[in-house]
């Protein structure tokens, strides 16, 4: 049987999620062995980017006319389509002030000389093409990964964590940071699948996972203002990693603080 041809691709980003795959370390020889690797620039040139692929894992946040039609085309050749990493699937830092005009901010970095960049608003890929499969994460979980790769050879999409971090962070019996140490932790509208790693250090849950399905914000809300949090501090403590997210948008959550 042929093996599943496979290409990998980075929009915008810091191609974390692109390392956590070459640092896949004991299973990278059986990863690439049992995929034909049509283009993964970061680890191979040569790449073949006409040809049509079985799966195809897109990293990054559209931030580019060229990035938006590159991601087109990657669809239109691709049977299955993997988001990998928090800035694909919810547009990550990069769309952490998707509001304001992008070229306001090019204008400041970078002067007139800034004139040269097309840019659009950071938008996750889901605002351009259908995703099958989205493995959030800043950089995503290995283990989902590799769990997501064997589920598809086997033409299976994977059973996710639809919980929040705190039911992970709960069951570990890590003490609560937000309760005993009244730091401003959002693990319970994150979405689950590390482990509550930033808990189990004693940090708080930045959410880098993105919002959990039936997220009560207004709850978290009520929560960060009784423990004396701004309103601006808590605006942008939630929509650091996940602005986009329809619960995280500037109307719902002004509506959540006054519910
Ligand atoms: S520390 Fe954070 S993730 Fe853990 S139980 Fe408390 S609020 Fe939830
Ligand atoms: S605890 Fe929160 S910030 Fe830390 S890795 Fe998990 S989802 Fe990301």
């Amino acid at each position: 049987m042929d093996k599943p041809k496979v290409g990998i691709y980075g929009l915008t980003g810091c191609a974390g999620d692109q390392l956590v795959i070459l640092n896949c370390e004991d299973e990278l020889l059986d990863l690439v062995g049992s995929l034909d690797i049509k283009s993964f620039s970061m680890a191979a040139s040569g790449a073949d980017d006409q040809c049509q692929l079985d799966i195809a894992f897109v990293e990054g946040t559209v931030v580019q006319p060229d990035e938006e039609k590159l991601l087109k085309d990657i669809r239109q050749r691709a049977k299955l389509l993997v988001a990998i990493g928090t800035c694909a699937v919810w547009g990550g830092v990069t769309a952490m002030k998707n509001e304001v005009d992008p070229k306001k901010f090019i204008e400041q970095v970078y002067g007139p000389a800034g004139k040269v960049f097309e840019v659009i608003p950071p938008q996750p890929l889901s605002s351009f093409v259908k995703v099958d499969l989205s493995l959030p994460g800043c950089p995503i979980e290995k283990e989902q990964l590799l769990r997501g790769v064997a589920s598809l050879l086997h033409g299976d999409l994977p059973k996710l964590p639809n919980y929040a971090v705190c039911t992970e962070c709960k069951m570990a019996e890590y003490p609560c940071i937000l309760v005993e140490k009244g730091l401003p932790c959002l693990g319970p509208i994150t979405v689950a699948g590390c482990g509550a790693r930033c808990p189990s250090y004693g940090l708080t849950c930045n959410g880098c996972r993105g919002p959990v399905d039936d997220i009560n914000v207004a709850s978290e809300i009520n929560i960060l203002k009784e423990k004396g949090f701004t309103w601006v501090d808590i605006q942008n403590r939630l929509r650091t990693f996940a602005a986009p997210a329809p619960p995280l948008n500037l109307q719902t959550l002004e509506e959540a603080k006054n519910a």
